[in-house]
């Protein structure tokens, strides 16, 4: 099929003037966590060679400070010395032979950097940091200008094809923009004049030190999401001064980091921000870019057709399928590994100081570690349970040139991930069980459906390994009048659909039961519009107020909901910390009622009877019934390995992965991982 022919408008060149993007994607920036050491290089290296030679026209580096006080934190990634630009190279060569394009993302934390030595325009703590920054004088305000084009020349030597200058998301050049965060009174406070002055001596510099062919994008906050941003007539001020500065690009940039309304989760619909691209492309010629939750073909180009922007950007998408463009291009949209924006193995990863990944490709940021090669011999592999280990598993079997039949008791592929489907603001992860099936398929794997067969089946099969996968079965925990028919496992809520009452309690507040309350909050599971989610958020799309902030107004909960836990402390504390917060502001904001230090009594006529300590000393607990129609167990789970064991029994050497093997720490992230790295092995 012709390139292009299926996406014409993501597909059609860019002119830049002094050079022509071959498409209208860009790879956002991202930090990886490889960046920091420069011994990674070639690891970052062959991460974006990858995706260059899949077509993607422009790339971001993930950001680089210009001086050592704009580090995000000690031993940070630096753009600073030529020993650096130097070693960078081999990326910029690699990725320019590969026939891509890419540009090193300045970036200067300001008062986020996580170190004693943070500068700002006034010294205010954020409230996302411990550190308080310095507030920086004239003279350490032109030193930082200096530094910024210093890191740019160094970019151009290193090969960059241009700079991105992190202008957005809270950082130092925000920092200055807005009077939240600068309340000086010389010539870089105060009026917009002089709390612009920063960004257009950096982007002038670096437009008149690196030259006239250089690509430099900058990001913009449209919306800074915070009380004391900026004004939309603000925006537009500087959207147009930064044009005349020199800018080849503008790059939308949403919400502060220190914002309490979430930006990128996967309840953020699809393109919920491209609005407000659109508003600002009316006022600027130079190209501008569209950002977050763009993570699909078809709404790139339903974006690009209707003039919301010149080009999107995708950072997650591109980690999640390195091969997305070109699968777009040859119109196999069915086969991408959709990024399902749940932030678990890259934000995650990175703010615990881990090196990114992606929980459905576990190659990201891992390209020459793990290599997916041809199988030396063909061999038949049975694969017993359809989740997300099985299916990983399945597919680089198959991959390999292994011939695979995989065994699923359900009516679908899919295990846990059809659960989760349900759940609002995480239909995201039916697009994974999509592109599983669509993949096995192409690649011929034999897939049973509902199967009911058992060991003996899978050992006279002649099969010449057996992989078990068979998951997890809900933990029933011991208590008096478990059995009665209002308890219900979450099983029987997400999958067997049964009927919930007006009145239900929760027994468990961890993933699951987060989940829970959130399906039994809404009441139906038709995903959230773009107004209605920016409504509940208070984010107004005609921008009456600075950072566009509005009055929140959550929807009213379908049900009187409590969710109650055993241990001390706040809900989900074993989920990702980029997604926690709003996990428990939206438990909040549905009225959910949250018991910590609960001690389960028994269950019967009267409803569920607790006892509630304040802490673990706590003699004097206080003892009370929740009257409720149902009780929705969501207590974690325990390994499923019925199969496992029968064939062990019967003489069998299987292989065990995913929750059947370790339910504790069961997640999709570790189920994916394993299944790929067993099926490597293989
Ligand atoms: P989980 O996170 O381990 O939570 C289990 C909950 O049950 C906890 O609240 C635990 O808290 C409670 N519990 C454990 N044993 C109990 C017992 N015997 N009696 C009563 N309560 C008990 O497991 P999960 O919610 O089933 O989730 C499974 C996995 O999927 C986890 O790894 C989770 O992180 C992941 N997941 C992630 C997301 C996400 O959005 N990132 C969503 C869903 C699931 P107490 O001990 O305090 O009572
Ligand atoms: Fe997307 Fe999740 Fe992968 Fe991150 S870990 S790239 S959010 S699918």
């Amino acid at each position: 099929m012709k390139h292009g022919v299926h996406y014409p408008h993501l597909f059609q060149p860019l002119d830049l003037g002094f050079t022509t993007l071959p498409n209208r994607v860009l790879m956002g920036s991202m930090h990886t966590g490889l960046e920091d050491r420069l011994w990674h290089v070639p690891k970052l290296a062959a991460y974006f060679a990858e995706r260059a030679k899949a077509g993607v026209g422009l790339m971001v580096t993930g950001g680089y400070a210009p001086s050592r006080r704009g580090q995000l934190a000690p031993f940070s990634s630096t753009m600073t010395s030529r020993l650096t630009a130097l070693t960078h190279r081999r990326l910029t060569c690699e990725v320019h032979e590969a026939g891509g394009r890419i540009c090193l993302q300045l970036l200067h934390a300001g008062r986020y950097g996580h170190h004693p030595f943070i500068v700002s325009a006034s010294k205010l703590r954020s409230p996302i940091n411990r550190f308080t920054p310095r507030a920086l004088g004239r003279r350490g305000i032109a030193r930082e200008i200096g530094a910024f084009i210093r890191a740019a020349e160094l970019a151009r030597y290193a090969g960059y094809d241009g700079v991105e200058v992190m202008g957005s998301e809270g950082y130092f050049i925000n920092q200055f923009l807005c009077p939240r965060t600068n309340q000086r009174s010389d010539e870089w406070g105060g009026t917009l004049t002089n709390r612009m002055r920063l960004p257009l001596a950096i982007v002038e510099g670096i437009r008149r030190a690196a030259g006239d062919d250089f690509i430099i994008i900058y990001r913009l906050s449209l919306l800074d999401l915070v009380s004391g941003g900026q004004t939309w007539d603000e925006i537009v001020t500087l959207a147009k001064a930064v044009e005349k500065a020199g800018a080849t690009l503008i790059n939308s940039g949403i919400g502060w980091h220190e914002a309490r309304i979430p930006t990128i989760a996967s309840a953020v619909p699809r393109a919920a921000f491209a609005g407000f691209t659109a508003r600002l492309k009316n006022e600027v010629a130079v190209p501008v870019i569209a950002t977050n939750r763009i993570n699909d073909p078809e709404v790139a180009e339903a974006l690009l057709a209707r003039g919301t922007a010149d080009m999107v950007s995708m950072a997650r998408p591109l980690l999640a399928d390195p091969n997305w463009l070109a699968k777009a291009a040859a119109g196999r949209r069915a086969e991408i590994n959709t990024c399902i924006a749940c932030n678990q193995a890259c934000l995650d990863h990175v703010f615990e100081n881990r090196r990114a990944s992606c929980l459905v490709n576990p190659r990201a940021c891992h390209e020459t570690e793990i290599r997916i090669l041809p199988a030396a011999r063909r061999r038949c592999i049975a694969i017993a349970g359809g989740g997300p280990a099985g299916l990983a598993c399945a597919l680089t079997l198959a991959e390999r040139g292994h011939r695979v039949v995989l065994f699923e008791t359900a009516a679908r592929l899919g295990g846990q991930f059809n659960l989760a489907r349900r759940i609002p603001g995480k239909e995201e992860y039916g697009e994974t069980v999509r592109y599983y099936e669509t993949r096995l398929a192409a690649l011929g794997v034999e897939t049973r459906l509902g199967w009911q067969g058992g060991a003996a089946e899978l050992a006279a099969g002649g099969f010449d390994e057996i992989v078990i996968a068979t998951g997890v079965v809900p933990r029933r925990p011991a208590i008096p009048g478990i059995d009665r028919p209002e308890v219900l496992s979450y099983l029987d809520v997400l999958r067997n659909r049964r009927p919930v009452g007006e009145r239900v309690a929760i027994v468990g507040a961890g993933g699951i039961g987060i989940d829970m309350a959130m399906f039994l909050a809404a009441g139906d599971e038709v995903p959230q519009s773009i107004e209605a989610w920016q409504r509940e958020w208070g984010i107004d799309p005609d921008y009456a107020a600075a950072g566009g902030l509005a009055r929140p107004e959550p929807p009213r909960a379908a049900r009187q909901i409590h969710l109650l836990y055993r241990s001390f402390g706040k809900p989900g504390t074993g989920l990702g910390r980029t997604t926690v917060w709003a996990h428990r502001m939206s438990l909040k904001q549905r009225g959910v009622q949250i018991y910590p230090g609960i001690r389960y009594r028994h269950i019967d006529d009267a409803g569920l009877h607790v006892e509630q300590y304040r802490d673990a000393a706590d003699r004097a607990p206080r003892a009370f019934t929740l009257g409720v129609d149902h009780i929705v167990v969501c207590a974690g789970q325990e390994p499923n390995r019925a199969l496992h064991e029968a064939l062990l029994a019967s003489g069998q050497r299987p292989h065990l992965i995913g929750g059947a093997k370790n339910a504790r720490e069961l997640d999709a992230k570790n189920a994916i991982r394993e299944g790929t790295l067993l099926a490597m092995e293989l």
